[in-house]
């Protein structure tokens, strides 16, 4: 069993030795934005990398949800935390990575979040540290966070497709965070510098 130090300092390893994919992955996904509920090619991505990390999962979860499962090894039982990340853009036409053709654009820095969920799965599930862990990591990449393209959530709504037209709402009517005793996430945010992050900043989004 490792102490906890050992564990944080071999999944820091981790997580440092695969820096070049997760920021290809951030950077991959900031060039491919897709708004709320249309997040086929970032689901499809996350699917990838929960394959290469042998993650067990269910997608199409609230439409493109991604919903993985880990458990942890010997160290008994514990709780269920959840590590959420956002699919979705906005749309901001001039931003500088918006796609020419619908204007999404990550301008939220929701490709971030992404690359800081892999990461993280990648500093538990390559360094073998899981099996000094309890409990169960439920990373889980979300739909739609941000509240836009209401007429098309309307018509989704119409179809049946949807009940309600933000993501977290819709996953809590499937019963999705019925498994997860906590849930953890980053934002990007904008912090008075030489500040990098702060823990608890306020998020009203989701
Ligand atoms: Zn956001």
């Amino acid at each position: 069993m490792l102490t906890n130090e050992e564990a944080k300092r071999r999944a820091i390893t981790a997580i440092d030795q695969h820096k070049a994919e997760i920021i290809y992955l951030a950077q991959d996904i900031l060039k491919h934005p897709e708004t709320g509920w249309n997040e086929i090619r970032t689901s499809k991505v996350t699917r990838t990398w929960f394959d290469k990390l042998s993650i067990p999962y269910r997608h199409g979860i609230g439409l493109t949800g991604v919903k993985g499962s880990i458990r942890g090894g010997g160290a008994g039982p514990g709780p269920s935390v959840g590590l959420l990340a956002e699919l979705d853009s906005l749309r901001v036409p001039e931003h500088p990575f918006s796609d020419p053709l619908t204007g999404a654009a990550h301008a939220c820095g929701h490709h971030a979040q992404m690359g800081s969920m892999l990461g993280a799965l990648i500093g538990l599930v390559d360094s073998s540290v899981l099996e000094s862990l309890s409990g169960t990591i439920v990373p889980f990449a979300v739909p739609a966070e941000e509240f836009i393209e209401v007429e098309n959530r309307l018509k989704l709504k119409s179809a049946g497709k949807i009940e309600f037209l933000g993501g977290k709402q819709e996953l809590i009517k499937l019963g999705e965070f019925d498994d997860m005793d906590m849930a953890i996430r980053m934002h990007t945010g904008d912090l008075p510098r030489p500040m990098k992050m702060s823990v608890g900043g306020t998020c009203n989004g989701p």
